[in-house]
Order: C-alpha cells, then sequence, then structure tokens
C-alpha cells in the first residue's frame, strides 16, 4: 500500500513547538541579555547576543529584508504553508475550537452552540488565553519578570496598560466569534499570498488521473476549515493544512487503497522542476547576497562608538599660558554584552600629535551595552581660529576601537 501516513500529528506537533518559541523566547538570555527584545527606554534592540542601538537599525534593515525575501521565496514555493502549519492565528483558531469540541459545543456558522454553563466556561478560557497572549506580546518590549512586577504593583505604563487590553480584547473577539474569518476575509498577509502564487506553487490537489476513484463520501470537504470542496480544483483560501488529505487517507484506508489528495508543486503536477523558475530564482540569489552583506555589517561592526561635541553650556578659555580650554562633552557606547574599559584621546589631525585631555578620559569602564556621557577639558595652543580636533576610542589593551572629529571654536574671553 502506498504511504497512508497521516501529517495532522506532525502539524500538530509544528503548530504547538513554534507557539512555545513566541512564548518562551522573551524569556532566554544570552549574557544576561534578552534573547529578543525590543528595550523603548534604551531604544535598542536585543537580537541573539547583539545590542543594536537606534543608530544601528540599518542592521535590522538588512534583517527585515532578508524576512521579507524568505517570506516571499517561501510564499512562491510552498504557498500557504505558514498559514495552515505555523501561524499563531491558525493555532488559536484550532485551539478555540479544539477546546470547543472538548465541552461538546458546536460551532455553527461560527456561533458556539450548546448549553449556557458550558458556554460561559470557555470564553473564560478564551479570556484566560487572550490575556496570556496579549501579554506574550508585551514581553518582547518589557522584561517578562519587570513585566509581571509592574503588572502586580500597578506600575505598569498607562501605554502597555492600554496594550495589554487592546490586545487581550482583540485576541478574545478573534477565538470567541472570529476564528477563520479573519484568515478568510481579513488577513493582509492571505490577500499578499493569492498575488505570489501560480502554477508551479506546492498545493493540495485531487489529480484528474485519482478522481475515478473517488466515491464521493464528502470527508475531504466536511474536514476543511475553510470550507473548501477541494475536489473542485485549487482555490485561494486554501490554507495547505492538509486535513483533506489526512481525511480521505483515513477513508481509504480503509479500504485498503491510498488516499487521493496530495501535496504537489504546479497545479498541473509537473513537480519539482517547478521550483526552479524566474521568479524563484533571482530571489533566491537576491536572498544570498542579502545574507552575505549582514554577515559582513555585523563582523565590521565596532565593539564601541564615540561621539563627542564641544559643550553648549560652557565656553572654551584663553588660559594665562596662551592656551585654550575648551570643554567637551562625549559620549561612550559600549556594543558588545561584557563589561569592558576604554581610554579616550585627542590629537591634531594635520600632523597627527597627542593633545591633552583633562578629566575622566582613562580606564572608563562601561557595563555590556552602557551608554555613558564623559565631560572633559581640551587643552591646544591658542589660534584665534576654529579648528579640528581627532578623539580617538582605544580599548583599555590600546587596540583602537572608534574615532571621531569636532570642531574646536574659540572664544576671545580669558
Ligand atoms: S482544502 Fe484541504 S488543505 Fe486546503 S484548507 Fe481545506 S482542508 Fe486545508
Ligand atoms: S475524502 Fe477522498 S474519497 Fe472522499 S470525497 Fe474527498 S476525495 Fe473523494
Amino acid at each position: 500500500m502506498q504511504n497512508n501516513r497521516l501529517l495532522g500529528p506532525w502539524r500538530r506537533r509544528f503548530q504547538w513547538l513554534i507557539s512555545l518559541l513566541i512564548l518562551l523566547l522573551p524569556w532566554g538570555r544570552i549574557d544576561n541579555v534578552s534573547i529578543l527584545r525590543i528595550d523603548i527606554p534604551s531604544l535598542s534592540l536585543h537580537l541573539f547576543g547583539a545590542t543594536l542601538r537606534i543608530e544601528e537599525l540599518y542592521l535590522l534593515l538588512f534583517f527585515c529584508l532578508i524576512l521579507v525575501l524568505i517570506f516571499l521565496l517561501t510564499t512562491l514555493v510552498f504557498g500557504r504553508v505558514w498559514c495552515g502549519w505555523a501561524c499563531p492565528q491558525t493555532t488559536l483558531s484550532d485551539l478555540a475550537e479544539w477546546s470547543a469540541g472538548k465541552l461538546n459545543l458546536k460551532i455553527n456558522k461560527y456561533r458556539l452552540q450548546g448549553p449556557f454553563w458550558r458556554k460561559a466556561l470557555l470564553h473564560i478560557f478564551f479570556v484566560v488565553l487572550a490575556f496570556l497572549v496579549s501579554s506574550n506580546f508585551l514581553w518582547y518590549f518589557i522584561e517578562p519578570r519587570n513585566y509581571f512586577y509592574a503588572l502586580v504593583t500597578g506600575q505598569l505604563h498607562p501605554f502597555a496598560l492600554g496594550t495589554l487590553l487592546i490586545g487581550a480584547t482583540t485576541v478574545y473577539l478573534d477565538m470567541a466569534f472570529l476564528r477563520r474569518l479573519i484568515c478568510r476575509d481579513f488577513c493582509p498577509y492571505g490577500r499578499f499570498q493569492t498575488v505570489l502564487i501560480d502554477k508551479t506553487t506546492l498545493a493540495l490537489q485531487l489529480p484528474e488521473s485519482e478522481a475515478p476513484r473517488c466515491i464521493e463520501c464528502g470527508s475531504c470537504v466536511r474536514s476543511c476549515p475553510m470550507e473548501i470542496d477541494i475536489r473542485q480544483g485549487y482555490q485561494i483560501e486554501c490554507i495547505n493544512c492538509g486535513r483533506c488529505l489526512d481525511a480521505c487517507r483515513q477513508i481509504m484506508n480503509k479500504r485498503q487503497q491510498p488516499g487521493l489528495i496530495g501535496y504537489y508543486f504546479g497545479v498541473n503536477g509537473d513537480g519539482r522542476h517547478a521550483l526552479f523558475n524566474p521568479r524563484t530564482l533571482p530571489l533566491a540569489l537576491g536572498l544570498v547576497g542579502l545574507l552575505i552583506l549582514l554577515l559582513f555589517a555585523v563582523k565590521m561592526r565596532p565593539e564601541a562608538t564615540l561621539k563627542a561635541s564641544m559643550s553648549h553650556h560652557v565656553a572654551s578659555r584663553r588660559l594665562e599660558n596662551g592656551n585654550q580650554a575648551s570643554f567637551f562633552n562625549a559620549w561612550i557606547n559600549n556594543r558588545t554584552t561584557t563589561k569592558s574599559g576604554f581610554n579616550i584621546i585627542a590629537k591634531d589631525p594635520n600632523n597627527g600629535q597627542e593633545l591633552l585631555l583633562k578629566g575622566p578620559t582613562r580606564n572608563i569602564i562601561l557595563e555590556g551595552g552602557q551608554n555613558q556621557k564623559v565631560d572633559f577639558v581640551l587643552i591646544t595652543p591658542f589660534t584665534g581660529k576654529t579648528s579640528q580636533v581627532r578623539f580617538i576610542l582605544n580599548s583599555i589593551d590600546g587596540r583602537q576601537l572608534s574615532e571621531t572629529d569636532a570642531l574646536i571654536t574659540t572664544n576671545q574671553s580669558r
């Protein structure tokens, strides 16, 4: 007998895996920093051990472009497989329908039918789950332990509280009333996918050659969450979940026959060579190119950065000995995840001669990801003209990490 294994258990395992990943990712830490979190107060993104500050978000742009290309390529090749196998919205709809079934409730035209107390119990479950999902979303912005502390002590920021309530209400309405309606009529990704899918894309089909064996039992149609009759051919609402395939295999199994429905590349079943076509190849090449660029950009990323400018509050002074004292503010950002020490030195960019700095410019110790302001005074010969200075940031062991130029303006007063 041909392969009649069911895909349902694999789909559910995959859904659980993705859901657990989304739920637990904000709790994970690398070098005591969140694996993935947008930190609003410091305007930085923690991404798998790296901390990107807002001025480095061009790296995030690369990352987003790569995600977009992966999404385009996956959709072109595998169709709406994300919708059926991984999308949290599908998982929530599946969970809502599964829990309704466990309470012996029927779902008829999106409405729950059954005894009042069972429906009430299910709605309570939906509310709890809605708050969990909405909290999970917030954990990508607020460290989960801080989130619970702020929630319990009533210190959650009003914006976060508003997001929690709006998110929970949306998820509750989705689970209780909307479910597949979102996938069918509202999801922009679903609409977008219909533009991308073509005759080479992976799709569920009942091939013409198998149609004569169909016993018209209707099991495939009854099992379809999108209310599609796959026997009529591919339809854009199909989310590639494979339930119809399982239903048919179960029926045909009893007759000692292989199932009729299968996953096929290409509407005419023209096989895997459909993968290599003028739409997928340029996208795949673009994806590889962007990945190489991202790796290169991450490799070239400095360990620490330095910015410096003359103080707006304290004017430069001409000293008795003919020198000028200029007051500077500098900002050092330790972009590593470990505690590191730094020295700031100043040089004349014209002749490379080191200039005198007074202030805490040596052995500056910063925690991983820390951004610190340092105030110091630069002593230069008084020239009466605007000139330039080069500040260099070195590691404690003398490696140059960053440099920045700044202007020295003069003030005739003593
Ligand atoms: S037609 Fe089959 S694969 Fe498509 S949504 Fe319905 S059950 Fe899922
Ligand atoms: S489940 Fe299979 S045999 Fe039954 S109607 Fe659908 S395609 Fe035909």
